[in-house]
C-alpha cells in the first residue's frame, strides 16, 4: 500500500479537535493524515491508531472524496459521531489490522492506546 502523507499541526485537524473536544486528533482527507495535538512519531507509535486512519484512507478510495464526505457528515448528523458507520468500520479495522503497523514491536496495551472520543467522554463523566 502507498504511504500516506502525514501533515503535523494541521489547522483542519485542530478544528476537528475543538469540535470533538479531544486533546489530539488524526483526520484523513483523501490520502493525507492531518494531525493536531500529536506528533507524527507519536502517532506512528500507536499501530491501532494508524490502522484506524488507514481504514479511512481505504474508505476515501472506495467512495471518492465527495462521496466519503457527504456520507460522513450525513451519518454524523443522523447517528452521532461514535456511530457513524465509517467510524464503526475504522474501529473494527484498528483491532484487525494493528499488527500490520506494529513494526515488529509488541502491540501497545489499552492504557498506551489513543482513546476514542467516546472513551474520553466516558472518562470525563467518570
Ligand atoms: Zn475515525
Amino acid at each position: 500500500m502507498k504511504q500516506p502523507r502525514i501533515i503535523e499541526n494541521s489547522p483542519l485537524a485542530r478544528l476537528a479537535r475543538l469540535k470533538l473536544g479531544a486533546p489530539n486528533v488524526a483526520m484523513v482527507l483523501g490520502r493525507s493524515i492531518h494531525l493536531s495535538g500529536v506528533s507524527r512519531d507519536d502517532f506512528l507509535r500507536d499501530p491501532f491508531w494508524v490502522a484506524h486512519e488507514m481504514e479511512h484512507i481505504r474508505q476515501f478510495e472506495q467512495y471518492g472524496r465527495l462521496g466519503f464526505l457527504v456520507r460522513y457528515l450525513r451519518d454524523w448528523a443522523r447517528y452521532g459521531y461514535y456511530n457513524i458507520p465509517f467510524e464503526v468500520a475504522a474501529r473494527e479495522a484498528a483491532e484487525r489490522n494493528a499488527p500490520l503497523y506494529a513494526q515488529g514491536k509488541p502491540l501497545p496495551g489499552h492504557a498506551e492506546r489513543h482513546p476514542t472520543p467516546k472513551a474520553n467522554e466516558q472518562a470525563r463523566k467518570g
